[in-house]
């Protein structure tokens, strides 16, 4: 089995996931900035963990043979203060030719409020200028749907985005054919709790095929399973999907998606 796991937040896990991850086939993992469960004091926090996205953890991805990639910003559960985004965004062009760097995200909405939307169109304007892809957080919340909606409003409303360099994360049953429709693609979250299980997501693909779909685990600081896509692999296989089905939904998506950054480039 081969596999890319597209949305990962390492720098809190430890190295035994890395091992696990490597020898489970992992050929790439991509690292998306986030919320690191606590909200930081200053820009001067986001720059720190910017070097460290872009610097120290590749390398520390590379003594187990993976490469790293990541994505940049100041995600949505940050984004009320409107100075601090504005500022955190400023710094975040010197990063974008670190070659590691596969575009801007997990931007989005958390509450859906005004500010978060703001500090939304802010993102979408820095990645239209500089040609980045785009990675979008959905929120988790009960107005998942609402906030679908408005922010695939702001992608559709710039009219230098094209959806199909856009991935819209975390869609559950009644996101993911809004997403598609529009030519967006779709990630599903697959967590053990809350999201989407393996046995969800699978029913998914088999509802809405796997052209513009990946999975991920979004495996951070909380309950969440680094191993989650290859374990959504087995579900696919004991559902008896044919082997080519499930590497396209686990490698050849991901890959076909990320390639669009010419830096991506999956271990062999
Ligand atoms: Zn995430």
């Amino acid at each position: 089995m081969r596999y890319i796991e597209p949305h990962a937040h390492m720098v809190s896990r430890v190295t035994d996931d890395y091992v696990a991850m490597v020898t489970a086939g992992c050929a790439a993992i991509c690292e998306p900035a986030f919320w690191a469960g606590f909200d930081r004091s200053s820009p001067q926090g986001f720059f720190d963990y910017f070097r460290q996205l872009t610097e120290h953890e590749p390398k520390r991805a590379a003594k187990f043979g993976v490469p790293h990639y990541c994505w940049l910003c100041i995600n949505p559960k940050e984004s009320e203060d409107v100075q601090l985004a504005t500022e955190v965004i400023g710094l975040i062009p010197q990063f974008l030719s670190a070659p590691n760097v596969l575009g801007i995200g997990e931007i989005g909405l958390n509450k859906n409020s005004r500010n978060e939307l703001r500090v939304l169109e802010m993102h979408v304007d820095l990645a239209a200028r500089h040609e980045q892809l785009i990675l979008v957080h959905t929120p988790h919340l009960e107005d998942k749907l609402k906030g679908t909606r408005l922010i695939l409003d702001v992608l559709k409303n710039d009219r230098r985005i094209r959806p199909e360099r856009c991935i819209i994360d975390h869609v559950e049953e009644h996101t993911v054919g809004l997403v598609l429709d529009q030519g967006f693609w779709a990630g599903m979250t697959l967590y053990p709790e809350t999201k989407c299980t393996s046995a969800r997501a699978v029913d998914i693909l088999e509802c809405y095929g796997s052209e513009r779909l990946w999975m991920n685990s979004a495996c951070d600081w909380g309950v969440s399973v680094p191993l989650a896509v290859p374990y959504a692999a087995l579900e696919m296989r004991r559902r008896g999907h044919a082997p080519e089905a499930i590497d396209r939904a686990i490698f050849g998506n991901p890959v076909r998606f990320l390639s669009q950054c010419p830096k991506f480039t999956p271990a062999a």
